[in-house]
């Protein structure tokens, strides 16, 4: 049961804290003005309400389906024309640079794109999420010849892509991983066994771009010693043309709390084909563009379903009646938003989706700051603030998404924990949030021991 209405104004009042003029006033966004990321927000919001959040609901309920003997995977069928919708409307590349076919909308505006989507169907969302995280890893690192091949069909979500770190024996601490990579010739064989690799493999795109950690041969024994290797689903030639079926192989889809949807795979790579990106042993370093892409990108699941959650609980306290509240009158029962402590629940609810949205969104705002401001100096100290804020924007807003939409459970009663109102999907969806793009464990750790140490806990000037 899908009630999402598209928060615009909420989200204009979130860009302007992260000060989305002063941000329009720089010249890589001089092509850009308000009324364009008015006007874009608000048609995306419409169109996610019609054409995604009704796949929302189904995608739960029929998830994404594993055949063991073909070895494919294929999405609820709903998504291939909700997907299309997502592409033809050019959503997935509107905050890219124009060079490479994007829109050049700031950053800060992708994140409330990704909110929505996220809203109306957090599983799909996580599709076009690792593939953008996917891209900007190629646009710092990736070389000339594999941006021209990769980011074109990649931008449009023509093609997929994922992250592929961990492994059985290797989750929060990456230094444990044992994927191989071997030279061969000008390409390299990549030989190992990744788990829990979100979109790792389905039906929804024509390729899939796997960004694939590994550890080559006399390289140092921990996380010193892994790169970063690009291994294509469909081999992919010179022009950027799809080829043969690389050696990489999904042997499983999770079956798991939440993200029915969104198929969560072991992948087995058998001598893949590969190709490095970045610098041999920088394999750390490079992908951290993308893990802190994607932890902005997690984060922002926090307020989108404390987004939903809130709506939909507030709607039915409008038409659920029970018991009597202080101001009925002796003959009425009253709706149960009139009860003190649902009224408490939901105010809660919506000052923790506002609170984690704007902290997410001021992230966002830093990360373009970081890479436009004019003056070298501006654009280290954002580069500061965003690596301040990272770690507690992912860590503060996927907790708190997690109690919004237990808080949505408990405002609707035993109804809320049936399946059938679909608020226990929320709070079934929410749950990863704290667990993957680095443990809110580990969030914790880096900002104590990494980013508060930075000026002796002091704060970065104004
Ligand atoms: C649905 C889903 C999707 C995922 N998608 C991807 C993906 O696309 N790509 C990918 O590579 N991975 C993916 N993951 C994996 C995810 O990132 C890991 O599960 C996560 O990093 C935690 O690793 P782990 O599960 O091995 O837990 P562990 O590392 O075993 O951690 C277990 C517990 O110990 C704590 N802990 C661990 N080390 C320390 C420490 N040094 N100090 C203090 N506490 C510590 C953790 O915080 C946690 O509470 C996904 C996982 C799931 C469930």
């Amino acid at each position: 049961m899908s009630t999402y209405r598209a928060p615009i104004a909420d989200i204009m009042g979130a860009l302007d804290v992260a000060d989305l003029d002063a941000l329009l006033r720089l010249p890589q966004f001089k092509h850009v003005d308000r009324a364009t990321v008015h006007a874009a927000l608000a048609e995306f919001g419409r169109f996610v309400t019609e054409q995604i959040a009704p796949t929302d609901m189904l995608g739960d309920i029929r998830g994404s389906v594993f055949d063991p003997v073909t070895g494919s995977v294929a999405v609820p069928d709903e998504f291939h024309q909700a997907y299309r919708g997502l592409v033809e409307g050019g959503w997935t590349s509107l905050a890219f640079p124009s060079e490479w076919g994007g829109d050049g909308l700031p950053g800060l505006v992708g994140i409330a794109i990704q909110e929505m989507l996220a809203s109306a169907n957090v599983s799909l969302s996580l599709n076009p999420t690792l593939t953008q995280s996917a891209v900007e890893l190629l646009l710092v690192s990736g070389s000339e010849n594999q941006k021209r091949r990769f980011l074109p069909h990649m931008m449009t979500g023509a093609w997929s892509g994922t992250m592929d770190l961990t492994e059985p024996g290797a989750g929060s601490d990456l230094g444990e991983i044992r994927t191989v990579a071997e030279p061969d010739g000008d390409r390299w064989r990549v030989t190992g066994t990744k788990v829990f690799i979100t979109w790792g493999d389905h039906n929804l795109n024509e390729n899939i771009i796997h960004l694939v950690l590994a550890r080559t041969p006399g390289a140092p024994p921990d996380s010193r010693g892994l790169s970063i290797f690009l291994v294509p689903k469909h081999l992919v030639d010179d022009v950027g043309q799809v080829g043969d079926r690389n050696t990489v192989t999904c042997l499983r889809v999770e079956r798991k709390v939440g993200l029915h949807a969104s198929p969560t795979c072991v992948l087995e790579f058998d001598k893949a084909t590969a190709e490095l990106v970045g610098p041999l042993h920088g394999g750390m370093h490079t992908m951290f563009t993308m893990m802190n892409v994607a932890r902005l990108a997690i984060a922002v699941q926090g307020p989108s379903i404390g987004e939903v959650a809130y709506q939909q609980a507030l709607d039915y306290a409008h038409t659920r009646r029970q018991g009597k509240s202080a101001s009925a009158a002796d003959s009425d029962r009253s709706l149960i938003v009139k009860h003190p402590d649902v009224q408490r629940m939901l105010l809660t609810m919506r000052v923790l989706t506002l609170a984690s949205r704007l902290l997410v969104y001021l992230a966002a705002g830093y990360r373009d700051r970081a890479r436009y401001e004019i003056d070298a100096n501006d654009r280290a100290l954002a580069q500061e603030y965003l690596a301040l804020l990272t770690p507690v924007a992912k860590a503060w807003a996927t907790g708190t998404g997690v109690q919004i939409a237990s808080l949505g459970i408990q405002v609707m009663g035993g109804i809320g924990y049936v399946e059938e109102s679909g608020m226990a999907q929320r709070w079934r969806d929410s749950r990863i949030g704290p667990i993957y793009e680095g443990t809110n464990g580990i969030q914790a750790i880096d900002l104590v021991t990494r980013k508060i140490p930075h000026r002796d806990g002091a704060p970065p000037p104004d």
